[in-house]
């Protein structure tokens, strides 16, 4: 594996590997890489002749008060990880060379972006397309591989590669969870022990959800009071949403129809907020 650091040579490598008939696969992250991340990896790597993995902690998606300066991250461990996993250049710019100084050009996906996460982090997703958009121009992929855990930032990207006609294929690859069910994330390291063991309750409440629908429940009221429930039990500081929405769209649903519904909720412990989804089928 070769690690990149620099924007020119990035783009100079991505060029040469196009003219060579290369496909080239992209999976974006933050870092401090875990079994998700590496699931992205392994899927690029069936799909795309190279694999480009993207490491930055991007500050434009992170709100004042946010954990940006405190965001975990422990690159050699990546490097390691990322290369085990099958990454062929791992990419690591520098903040000061994504965003020098003079920096004025945003991205915006509108409505979908100022929803559930967005309702609570308003500069979120603008933050999110902007480094996805430039990350795309850099690497110049085929194909880009994101997770479903990220439920609406799928969304919100799927939305921007159609509406800017970008000619990449995306893969929405599913969440992978601890052995109790928890959704992995970089984030799980800032919950306390018993925090942790709480945690376990996002997936429980998933699960309820799943369990009525497929009991015949069809009054969202009926389902998120029962989630609530198991939240609060677990001590969740706050509950931040339960949200039931269409996928793809996130329009939110006043009853549970077919084809399907994807739950999405985001809670607290302490400072730590966790986010988790489910899709379900109806019929
Ligand atoms: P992050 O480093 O948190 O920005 O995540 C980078 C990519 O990994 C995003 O596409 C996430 O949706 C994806 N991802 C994070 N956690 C998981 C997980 N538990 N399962 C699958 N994909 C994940």
């Amino acid at each position: 594996m070769e690690t990149v650091t620099r924007i020119g040579e990035m783009q100079s490598h991505a060029e040469e590997l196009r003219r060579k008939g290369a496909m080239i696969g992209v999976v974006p992250t933050m870092g401090y890489l875990h079994d998700g991340h590496l699931s992205l990896v392994a899927r690029a790597r069936k799909e795309a002749d190279v694999v480009v993995t993207t490491l930055f902690v991007n500050p434009t998606q992170f709100g004042p008060g946010e954990d940006f300066e405190r965001y975990p991250r422990d690159p050699e461990n990546d490097e390691r990880l990322a290369s085990r996993a099958g990454t062929d250049i791992l990419f690591m710019p520098a903040t000061e060379e994504m965003y020098p100084a003079g920096f004025k050009t945003y991205v915006l996906t509108e409505g979908l972006s100022t929803v559930l996460e967005g309702a609570f982090r308003p500069t979120h997703f603008r933050g999110v397309t902007t480094v996805v958009m430039k990350l795309f121009h850099i690497v110049k992929p085929h194909l880009a591989v994101f997770g479903q855990k990220d439920a609406q930032q799928a969304a919100i990207i799927s939305q921007m590669v159609k509406d800017m006609n970008l000619d990449i294929r995306l893969i929405i690859a599913p969440i992978v969870r601890e052995s109790d069910g928890l959704a992995m994330s970089s984030r799980n390291v800032y919950l306390s022990p018993e925090e942790r063991k709480n945690a376990v309750a996002l997936f429980r409440s998933l699960r309820f959800a799943e369990d009525a629908v497929r009991r015949g429940e069809r009054r969202v009221e009926t389902i998120r009071n029962g989630m609530e429930e198991i939240l609060r039990n677990a001590h969740v500081s706050a509950v931040d949403y339960v949200a039931f929405v269409r996928p793809g769209t996130f329009e939110v649903v006043e009853r549970i129809d077919p084809p399907d519904i994807l739950v999405a909720l985001a809670v607290r412990f302490g400072k730590t907020r966790l986010i988790d989804n489910i899709v379900i089928p109806v019929s």
